[in-house]
């Protein structure tokens, strides 16, 4: 008995290192073709083709985008079980994360009529772990709570359950009161695969993987990520995990180009491939102050040209934009061998966070990403971590720039409607000159809104209606107008859904929130000139 218990489980080994050679082959060996075939698909679709052939075009690169994310995640999984994968660690202040993966994934809420909820019960310590990894675990809880809940809540929260002198226990939850998960079922969830079908809910479907990676990274952590969940009204995932806690830096890290953080090396060439006039000056504004050299090209096609023409350091696309977006210019990019900037690091900066996000953007042939509004602590970490950082004779901050800050923009002013901080960082980086001419450019913005958007939806044009909707929450983003923005979000949202009714109950909802936000423009403007 005991040498067929030996043999079984010889067997079994074989077989997972089998399964696991198979998976590292096949997201090696296909993903490099399959990247050339999306190229090609990209490229095809910029010529003149008629609406039977375009269609073929759309199916043939969702398809395999479909395969890509799938071997993105096979990739994950592959790392993993070959304990290839080593976390990274750092301190790192474990409320800021929830509330930046709180407040990334409310606009994809939002669409689907969920509130975001956060409750953090933390010391004031920061912990030593690796972010990066701890935020793609919550990050695919969210999602999914948010893919099986519809007009719900979802709960964000974080203890501490036990406080020792250098080290903590931490619970943190991602509850939902979505459609729930059989008890049957509440393990295999966590299988590779395994994905359950949702009755009535045909929503996007995953690949099976989002949780088998996000347990294993728990283990990995040496923590724990369980699930409890009643059918019909809702479920709770709790990643239980143990850190080594250290004390806050002093001056608490204030998100402005001389913090004390390590700064970027200088010189670099950074090409910024997006669509938005705002973001892309005030990207270019804060590579400028890191020393950065920029180009920039307002969509994917001029992207892919000049990163053909010129070598840079580093690429940041855009995700969605017009003629090629920023996954099809990615692909176009790495499949291009007479592009100068072929093999350069790009990282995509987009809006929404869903669990499979980053997945698909690897999978293009991106680094990583950045979530939009860009913060300039955000973009110091990625230049340090991608460029390295400056030696001490290189002063980071170019002299006589911060005079021209305001001494802040009274938080007040706004009305809350403009978010204070993203308000004082902006002045504090563009100089209240350049904010100035910004705020009016995003009045005019404002003030054209409603009618384009009304046109668009007349023409029954509910892309072009979508189309200005993206716009308009990008600028909205830049000066922290989170509930235009969200209410945006859900409008462009269902613009692509094409719920003809939810699009008109969005552009009803629209105007007040337009008026509020013109008006705090205003108020903020007449402050600014009055500092003058
Ligand atoms: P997928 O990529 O399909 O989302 P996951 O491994 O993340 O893969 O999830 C596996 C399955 O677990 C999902 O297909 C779904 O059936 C179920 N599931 C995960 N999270 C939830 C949730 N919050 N509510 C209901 N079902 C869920």
């Amino acid at each position: 008995a005991e040498q067929e218990l030996i043999a079984a489980r010889d067997e079994a080994l074989a077989a997972a290192r089998a399964r696991s050679s198979l998976l590292a082959f096949m997201s090696h060996e296909m993903r490099t073709p399959l990247n050339g075939v999306l190229a090609s698909l990209d490229l095809l679709r910029g010529t003149s083709l008629d609406a039977r052939q375009r269609g073929h075009v759309d199916t043939a690169t969702r398809s395999g985008e479909i395969l890509l994310h799938l071997i993105a995640d096979a990739l994950d999984v592959t790392r993993l079980q070959a304990d290839v994968l080593m976390l990274r660690e750092a301190p790192f202040d474990l409320g800021g994360l929830l509330e930046e993966v709180a407040s990334i994934s409310r606009p994809a809420a939002q669409a689907r009529g969920n509130a975001v909820l956060l409750g953090l019960d933390l010391p004031a310590l920061n912990v030593i772990g690796d972010r990066d990894r701890l935020r793609q675990i919550l990050i695919n809880l969210v999602g999914n709570a948010i893919k099986f809940t519809r007009d719900g809540t979802i709960r964000l929260s974080a203890a501490a359950t036990q406080i020792d002198d250098d080290e903590a226990r931490f619970d943190i939850a991602v509850e939902d009161s979505g459609i729930g998960i059989p008890p049957d079922q509440i393990e295999r969830i966590f299988e590779e695969f395994v994905t359950i079908d949702a009755p009535g809910d045909p929503v996007t479907r995953g690949t099976g993987l989002g949780l088998a990676i996000a347990r294993r990274i728990a283990t990995l952590m040496g923590g724990s990520l369980t699930a409890e969940s009643t059918p019909g009204s809702g479920s709770r995932f709790l990643l239980r995990v143990s850190m080594t806690t250290v004390p806050r830096p002093p001056a608490a890290a204030p998100a402005t180009p001389d913090g004390g953080e390590p700064q970027p090396r200088r010189g670099a060439r950074v090409l910024v491939v997006e669509d938005n006039p705002t973001n892309r000056l005030v990207i270019g504004e804060i590579l400028a102050l890191f020393g950065c050299r920029v180009s920039a090209a307002e969509d994917g096609a001029d992207g892919v040209e000049l990163a053909r023409a010129e070598r840079f350091d580093l690429i940041l696309m855009d995700v969605s934009m017009p003629r090629l977006d920023g996954p099809g210019a990615t692909r176009a990019i790495r499949a291009d061998p007479a592009a100068l900037s072929r093999e350069v690091p790009i990282i995509g900066l987009t809006a929404h966070a869903m669990p499979d996000t980053e997945a698909g953007l690897r999978a293009a042939g991106m680094q990583g990403c950045l979530y939009k509004p860009v913060r300039v602590a955000d973009l110091r970490r990625l230049l340090v971590s991608l460029l390295g950082h400056a030696g001490e004779e290189d002063p980071p901050v170019p002299a006589g720039r911060r005079p021209d800050a305001p001494e802040a923009a009274d938080p007040g002013d706004a009305g809350g409607t403009l978010e204070d901080e993203t308000i004082a960082e902006l002045a504090e980086m563009l100089g209240a000159e350049a904010l100035e001419a910004r705020l009016a450019a995003f009045a005019a913005e404002l003030d054209g809104l409603e009618a384009a958007l009304a046109a668009a939806r007349a023409a029954g044009d509910l892309a072009g209606t979508g189309r200005i909707a993206h716009r308009t929450a990008g600028s909205a983003a830049v000066f922290g107008a989170r509930a235009l923005r969200t209410a945006l979000n859900a409008l462009e949202a269902a613009c692509a859904a094409g719920e003809a009714g939810a699009v008109d109950a969005g552009l009803g909802a629209l105007a007040p929130l337009v008026a509020e936000c013109r008006a705090a423009v205003s108020e903020l403007g007449a402050d600014l000139r009055a500092q003058d």
